[in-house]
């Protein structure tokens, strides 16, 4: 595994060295504009209170000088922080919060959504702590090299043992594995409403589902992860098939910047994605392998145009049909969007031989969704609308031998 981590890591000690300047930050209405002369590494985002700011510590920039003021921003600094980062800290008129925030496709310019804020959302956003922003991979700055010894630290740790398998001893009934989403140092989404992570909130919903399904004696259950701890994502659906799942689901909570949108959407793999939206949200899920600009999963450019063979096309169809029928289970239950079946090159959901959805079960950007997916009622009927929808599956599938 070590060897393995060093051999993914080394062509990335080939690209460009740092760094960027920056040439010119710009606030006006609800944004924030960074440019770069260059590439850069990363950004850390976070707020601090009492004078309310927003700060940005840039690694792999230098300071610059021009700045451009409107919106909430009252003033804005920058100054080098340590050798390869700079620091940009925005004063604020009023508070406001980041809501957004990405690169440009060349890695040259970095924007961030800002909207106003009540104080006690803001404070909210200030126990956060940081957010971090991670240029497109091509168009980003060599990070420091003592980051890699921490990169095969985390490595290493992965794989070590199988999960548990939960339910009655009978090898013959189906295993279900249930994957909550992000964990360790990847929070996945978090919620501008109370701070929730998508992690914490994943992980409770894994774990009612789990004890939902073991009430029936029907079907046996793992958890790829049953503490906070990260997992790369082609370790996810690994541990699935070593050992011998019928099928996997993956548990996740989507964030958007428009704070209307809510209710659940289950995903299939699927090489060309249904939708813009969903081919983004499968950039953002695929993210969770990268950590300080070092890809853990691996050369995932190859990822991504693997030939689905013919084993994998039926895999899919399994996967299509399972769907359905989570989203119509889940009518009753809970909130799904129009349009909720959709499909994108998930990478936790590339097992060619087990069938996996991806289910998006609300938003934690919507206050109604974040406090129904973080209350142990609203788990819960996730977890009967997944339980449900698991055992019509598998009755389905005896039935049609
Ligand atoms: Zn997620």
């Amino acid at each position: 595994m070590f060897c393995a981590m060093l051999l993914a890591v080394t062509p990335i000690l080939a690209s460009p060295v740092l760094a960027g300047a920056i040439q010119q930050i710009s606030a006006h209405d609800g944004a924030v504009i960074v440019q770069f002369d260059g590439v850069v590494d990363k950004a850390d985002v976070f707020a601090l209170a009492g004078p309310d700011r927003i700060a940005l510590d840039i690694s792999g920039a230098t300071a610059g000088r021009s700045v451009a003021l409107g919106g909430a921003v009252q003033n804005i600094r920058q100054a080098q922080f340590s050798a390869d980062t700079a620091r940009i800290v925005l004063d604020l008129a009023e508070p406001a919060i980041v809501t957004g925030g990405a690169f440009s496709a060349d890695g040259k310019s970095l924007r961030l959504s800002l909207r106003p804020a009540a104080p006690k959302e803001f404070s909210g956003t200030v126990a956060r702590g940081k957010t971090q922003i991670i240029p497109p991979m091509l168009f980003r700055a060599e990070p420091p090299k003592r980051r890699y010894e921490v990169t095969a630290a985390i490595r290493s740790n992965v794989g070590t043992g199988l999960p548990t398998i939960s339910g009655p001893s009978d090898e013959s009934l189906p295993l279900v594995v249930i994957d909550a989403g992000h964990g360790g140092h990847d929070p996945g989404a978090i919620s501008p409403h109370g701070g929730q992570q998508e992690k914490d909130v994943t992980l409770a919903i894994a774990k009612s589902v789990r004890d939902e399904m073991l009430k029936s004696g029907r079907v046996r259950v793992a958890l790829t992860r049953d503490t906070d701890k990260f997992i790369v994502l082609q370790d996810r659906y690994q541990l699935a098939r070593k050992l011998n799942a019928d099928l996997f689901i993956s548990i996740h909570a989507d964030s958007a910047e428009n704070p209307e949108a809510n209710g659940g959407t289950v995903y299939t793999l699927s090489e060309v994605a249904s939708d813009r939206e969903a081919q983004r949200l499968a950039a953002r899920e695929n993210k969770a392998n990268i950590i300080n600009g070092v890809n853990l999963g691996g050369a995932d450019a190859n990822v991504s145009s693997i030939l689905i063979d013919l084993t994998q096309r039926e895999t899919m169809n399994v996967s299509a049909d399972f769907a359905k029928l989570l989203l119509r289970e889940a009518m009753p239950n809970m909130r799904i969007r129009g349009n909720s079946h959709r499909f994108a090159s998930f990478i936790v959901l590339k097992a060619p031989d087990t069938p996996s959805v991806l289910f998006e079960t609300g938003y934690l950007s919507n206050a109604e969704d974040v406090s129904f997916l973080s209350s142990r009622e609203g788990q819960r009927k996730v977890a009967r609308t997944l339980a449900n929808a698991i055992q019509v599956h598998f009755a389905r599938r005896i039935a049609s031998r």
